[in-house]
Parts: C-alpha cells; sequence; structure tokens
C-alpha cells in the first residue's frame, strides 16, 4: 500500500481530483461518490492505513483535521444544521480506501447512520 494508494496520489497531484483545501499536514478533496450535499474528505498527507496505527505522534495532524473540517463546515453554512465527521476503519467498519480519511457530511438530514 505503501506510496501507491489513490489518497496519496490526489494528495500528490498525480491525479485530478477537486481538493478545497492543502496544507503542510492535511488535504480535503470533495468525495468522487457524495452520499450527502456536502461530502469531502479530509486526509492525513502521510500514509496512515487506518486508525488503529494513530499515536501520540499524529496529534498535530488529528488536530489540524479536525479544526479544517470544522472550518470547511462554516465556509459550506453547514456549522448551524449540522453534519457529521466518520472514519470508517478495516472490514466491519466498510473501509474502502486505505489511507486514514474522515469523511465530513452534511447539507440534509443524514438519518440516524450512514456514510
Ligand atoms: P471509505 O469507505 O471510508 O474507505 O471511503 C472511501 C471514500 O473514498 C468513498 O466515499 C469513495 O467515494 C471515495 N473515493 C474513492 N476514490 C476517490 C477519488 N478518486 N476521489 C475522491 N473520492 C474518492
Amino acid at each position: 500500500m505503501k506510496n501507491n494508494n489513490i489518497f496519496k496520489k490526489i494528495i500528490n497531484h498525480e491525479i485530478s481530483s477537486n481538493i478545497i483545501y492543502q496544507d503542510n499536514l492535511i488535504t480535503a478533496f470533495y468525495d468522487i461518490n457524495p452520499k450527502a450535499p456536502v461530502h469531502i474528505l479530509l486526509v492525513p498527507n502521510i500514509e496512515i492505513s487506518t486508525m488503529n496505527e494513530i499515536n501520540n505522534k499524529h496529534k498535530n495532524i488529528l488536530t489540524r483535521l479536525m479544526t479544517v473540517a470544522v472550518k470547511i463546515a462554516i465556509k459550506k453554512k453547514i456549522n448551524k444544521s449540522g453534519y457529521r465527521l466518520v472514519i470508517n476503519c478495516n472490514k466491519h467498519g466498510c473501509q474502502d480506501v486505505y489511507h486514514l480519511h474522515i469523511h465530513l457530511l452534511g447539507g440534509k438530514p443524514l438519518g440516524p447512520f450512514c456514510t
């Protein structure tokens, strides 16, 4: 998986995507198959395959992912109506892409559960 996952190619601008935010730690881009009017993925620039790999060394990345998710929610005007942040992990969590990512979903009532 190292250096060969689809999100890494997006981060490195090796394939086309709709990036809306990028800095030294994270990248955010529109999900190619949106499940809600707003569906944006936030990913660390370094390769972390799943939540299981997270440790204290990643606290700056995790903080940045969360704070930028909120900034994007405000920019998309869904902060007051509400939104959902989702991290899928491994098979039972329905993780398809093994590069850690947060789904930012909103723009409609999301119901009890979805990604
Ligand atoms: P997950 O099931 O949590 O691993 O979610 C993976 C997400 O990545 C899905 O919502 C896909 O629609 C999305 N996705 C896969 N390939 C791309 C891509 N090239 N650009 C944007 N989003 C993608």
